[in-house]
């Protein structure tokens, strides 16, 4: 089953990227929370290499039961300021970095770690209250913080649309965050911003559209998740 809708999901991207005119590749993120760490092992043995959760504490116990191949683990969900010293030892990508203080947090424990943490920028362009994330205002100034931070690697930027009917409306959403990355290309000359995470099982083609090159997928592969 996981198996079939994996291969549609990767379908369904490459179709989005050629109809896109893209040349370019899009990595995707199997979304793993609330599904068992069986369900982790089985994309990994049918070749997925990237896998997000959403909470650190569900995230640790799959990762000291898991059993399989070498995987790279990303955070996508909101991090509380006293989670981050659990969080950075553990996950290679941070998609959710929305304040000075989180950045000044997990410049100190990275310190500890000897490890330089690559992090996203999450903004929150549809100012949704439900969200975390900047506003397209307070963006600037978060940024240039975290430049300053030797052990804080910035990798780009990580949005998430409103859900709407039509996932079509998500489009100018993902247009303001592609524009805010590309701006960020030119704030850090050095090549160090390469991601672009955008679009989930709702509107992960618009995404890719719109220019994302990680997309974060649950539900499409997996199912619905249970929540108990
Ligand atoms: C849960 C989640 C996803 C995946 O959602 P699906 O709709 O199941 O694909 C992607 N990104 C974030 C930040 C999430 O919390």
């Amino acid at each position: 089953m996981i198996e079939e809708s994996l291969h549609l999901v990767q379908q369904r991207m490459a179709d989005a990227m050629r109809r896109a005119g893209r040349v370019d590749s899009a990595l995707l993120v199997a979304v793993t929370k609330n599904h068992p760490v069986s369900a982790v092992e089985e994309v990994a043995r049918l070749g997925v290499t990237h896998v997000g959760e959403n909470r650190v504490q569900e995230a640790k116990e799959k990762q000291l039961t898991y059993n399989g191949p070498q995987l790279v683990w990303h955070l996508i969900g909101h991090l509380q300021v006293n989670k981050v010293r659990q969080a950075v030892p553990m996950f290679d990508l941070i998609h959710s970095v929305d304040s000075r203080k989180l950045l000044e947090e997990i410049e100190k424990v990275a310190v500890k770690h000897d490890k330089v943490q690559d992090v996203l920028l999450q903004v929150n362009v549809a100012r949704e209250e439900s969200k975390s994330g900047l506003s397209v205002e307070e963006f600037p100034e978060v940024r240039d913080f975290a430049s300053t931070l030797p052990h804080v690697r910035v990798r780009g930027l990580m949005c998430m649309a409103p859900f709407y009917d039509n996932p079509e409306d998500a489009r100018p959403i993902f247009k303001v965050a592609n524009a805010l990355y590309e701006d960020m290309k030119r704030f850090y000359p050095n090549g160090q911003i390469k991601y672009l995470s955008m679009g989930m099982t709702h509107d992960f083609e618009v995404a890719l559209e719109e220019g994302a090159n990680i997309v974060r997928v649950g539900t499409a592969i997996f199912g619905e998740r249970v929540y108990n």
